[in-house]
């Protein structure tokens, strides 16, 4: 395939096999329309999620440099620390995380449940800061902390997103062209777009093994337009790494996310109870609830370019179902 050169990038195998790609019945029956949904919310490392996937090609990367510490940024809630500091359990290293609070909530269990306790029984070392408005300064500040005390940390950058681990989710794209292979013809693929790696990886992917398929990005953080550079700044690299063209247009839908980043909406909650009630499946308040809605109203509004089954990738974070309880 055109996408050989993936196999040059050094990864640590931490999935083990392809995630499930399933059809969800009664949810198809309910909207009229097939609905399939790829289960990267199953990898099997401390509750799953889709930052394993990016972590597979980092944490090779740290070992290869010798580092003892994975160093990383986000959210109190964030599920990308999480599975940070469950990589790093496995593979004996330290991790330090620099958290914020980026709703500014007093709710006990947003600041002690979910994710965060996950946190603290995989004994993440957590430094809290008030914001994290320059992250890679604020990481590199701890790096030479790290340093002056003699360790050797590697830093993994917010959500896992640059183009070494934006490698993950072309090879999720080659799962999905595989398990879809004379099955399906996906009309459109859906998926959350936060800090753009998923959402990169899939481009370059699906742009050459799916060539027909719509993606789309829901966006969880901002605007399409600020969005936008932020998934070309990791496609257009990762697609010169595999020596493959990217061209193909970038569709964001931004009318999703409101009020903010990890703040719920009523559309974003009633897309995670449709999904639980009819299916068994748990999404998420932040990311997946939002990105279920947009899917959901994609199809009431016809924004599909073209008629068939849609793929909803589940990216996760259904632990933080228990930080927003009751209310932020
Ligand atoms: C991080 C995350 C995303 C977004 O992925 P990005 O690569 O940051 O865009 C989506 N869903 C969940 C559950 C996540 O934790």
């Amino acid at each position: 395939m055109s996408l050989h050169l993936l196999h040059q990038f050094p990864r640590l195998e931490l999935l083990g096999a392809p995630t499930p790609l399933e059809h969800l019945p009664r949810l198809s029956d309910y909207l009229g329309r097939d609905i399939f949904i790829k289960r990267d919310d199953v990898t099997p490392v401390a509750m799953g999620g889709n930052k394993l996937r990016k972590l597979e090609y980092l944490a090779a990367d740290a070992l290869r440099e010798g580092a003892d510490v994975l160093l990383t940024a986000g959210a109190i809630q964030s599920n990308h620390v999480r599975q940070t500091a469950a990589v790093a359990a496995r593979l004996g290293l330290k991790c330090v995380a620099l958290l914020e609070n980026p709703i500014g909530t007093h709710a006990e269990n947003y600041l002690s449940n979910g994710n965060r306790l996950l946190l603290d029984l995989m004994d993440a070392e957590v430094i809290m800061v008030d914001a994290l408005d320059r992250p890679a300064e604020q990481l590199a500040e701890q790096a030479t902390r790290l340093e002056a005390q003699g360790f050797r940390p590697y830093i993994v950058p917010v959500g896992g997103s640059n183009t070494l681990g934006a490698l993950g989710y072309v090879g999720c794209a080659q799962e999905i062209a595989h398990q879809s292979e004379e099955v399906v013809d996906f009309a459109a693929v859906i998926v959350a777009s936060g800090s753009a790696g998923t959402h990169a990886g899939l481009a370059v992917g699906l742009e050459q093994l799916l060539p027909d398929t719509e993606l789309v990005g829901v966006t969880v953080s901002r605007q399409a337009e600020a969005q936008l550079p932020l998934v070309e700044r990791l496609r257009q690299p990762l697609a010169a790494q595999l020596e493959v063209p990217a061209t193909a247009p970038i569709t964001l839908w931004d009318e999703y996310y409101a009020p903010r980043y990890g703040e719920p909406n009523d559309e974003g909650m009633a897309a995670v109870k449709l999904l639980a009630q009819l299916e068994g499946i748990l999404l998420d308040p932040v990311y997946t609830g939002k990105a279920m809605a947009g899917l959901l109203d994609g199809i009431s509004q016809n924004r599909f370019r073209r008629e068939g089954p849609l793929l909803f990738i589940h990216t996760g974070g259904a632990p933080a179902l228990f930080a927003y309880h009751p209310s932020v």
